[in-house]
């Protein structure tokens, strides 16, 4: 069953929103049973997924390493070189089922990658709009897989707003809205929980940019507390650039715009689901925001360790210094350093 998360109206499978304009989520009906669970990808959670794996390339399970005091989710080890995936397989999967041939996107870049790749793998054609700004590795991935890409000037907002017209007569398949991409964020929490033999840590880094991954990793825990399988939901900390953070703005009721960040990933200035990311903010995490500064000291810290990582993730490896060492931490590093090898080169050489 999909639900409103505002006022509860139940919608169909393919809706992406409410008639009330809220976001909409998969409710969890089925207790986690770690007896369940069979094969090696991702799709080892699918009687919780709600959906049957039809687009897929056996994503997921990435490695989770213990280096430096800190477990590192290594979660670039995707197909598209993102965490996207995760998302992608699923949403798509459910589209696939339902016979969709074109959709829409709009992405900074991972996202559209992501989709652009599953798309191709299903038949599906995929237009994606991405801001004139993004990586060339990214854009050139998309262009790659066939998709039928756009690029828009000025802020990441103006892509969103030029996607949403031409959603109007194609189906929006958005990885900020779409509540099967959310489905699969889950994933995040299943597989943390079960590399570490549901034992789980006092903290998780997730960088926050729609928050598709903090709200799924949330949802993913949750699940895993109710039916008993883990003893606690870790302490989620959401990581924002201190140039574009409007939940922790929201949260300390600043007034602040989008502005720039190497960080590109994560320049989403209105998500979709504040209200529902709030609420978990302010129950269960906290939101640290870091300096484009502290951000490239987080990247020179990565390769050091040989994480090669894009600048957007980063951001977690500057949020981790902020975090009490004493308690037990994982970080998930979300996307590739090789979609990024110019802004990467840039920043190891303090061009900027
Ligand atoms: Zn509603």
């Amino acid at each position: 069953m999909i639900v409103c998360s505002r006022c509860g109206h139940e919608v169909e499978e393919t809706a992406w929103k409410c008639v009330c304009g809220g976001p909409v989520e998969v409710l969890e009906e089925q207790q986690f049973d770690v007896r369940e669970l069979k094969g090696s990808s991702l799709w080892r959670y699918q009687p919780y997924l709600g959906t049957e794996k039809r687009v897929s390339f056996d994503e997921g399970h990435t490695p989770f390493v213990f280096i430096d005091n800190c477990y590192y989710k290594l979660d670039f080890f995707f197909p598209t070189g993102s965490f996207k995936d995760r998302g992608s397989t699923v949403m798509m999967s459910v589209l696939h089922r339902h016979n969709i041939p074109r959709i829409v996107e709009d992405s900074s870049g991972n996202a559209g990658a992501s989709i652009a790749a599953y798309a191709a793998r299903a038949g599906i054609t995929a237009e994606i709009y991405v801001p004139a700004y993004a990586s060339q590795g990214k854009v050139f991935q998309i262009e790659a897989f066939g998709a039928d890409m756009r690029k828009v000037e000025g802020t990441r907002e103006d892509t969103r707003k030029e996607a949403l017209k031409r959603a109007e007569t194609v189906y929006y398949a958005s990885h900020q809205w779409n509540p099967w991409f959310l489905q699969g964020m889950k994933t995040i929490a299943y597989e943390i929980g079960e590399q570490l033999d549901w034992d789980v840590p006092d903290v998780v880094v997730v960088p926050v940019g729609s928050g598709s991954l903090y709200y799924g990793a949330y949802l993913g825990f949750k699940h895993l507390y109710e039916s008993d399988v883990i003893e606690r939901i870790p302490n989620l900390v959401g990581v924002q650039p201190e140039v574009c953070s409007p939940v922790y703005n929201a949260l300390y009721e600043k007034e602040r715009t989008c502005e720039k960040s190497v960080a590109e990933g994560l320049l989403v200035e209105h998500p979709p689901r504040l209200q529902e990311i709030l609420k978990i903010v302010r129950q269960n995490g906290e939101l640290v925001v870091v300096s484009e500064k502290e951000i490239a000291e987080g990247l020179k810290k990565a390769v050091s360790l040989g994480l090669f990582i894009e600048p957007t993730s980063a951001s977690v490896m500057a949020a981790l210094r902020k975090v009490d060492p004493s308690k037990s931490r994982a970080a998930v590093l979300t996307g590739s350093g090789l979609k990024a090898t110019r802004e990467i080169s840039d920043i190891l050489n303090k061009r900027m």
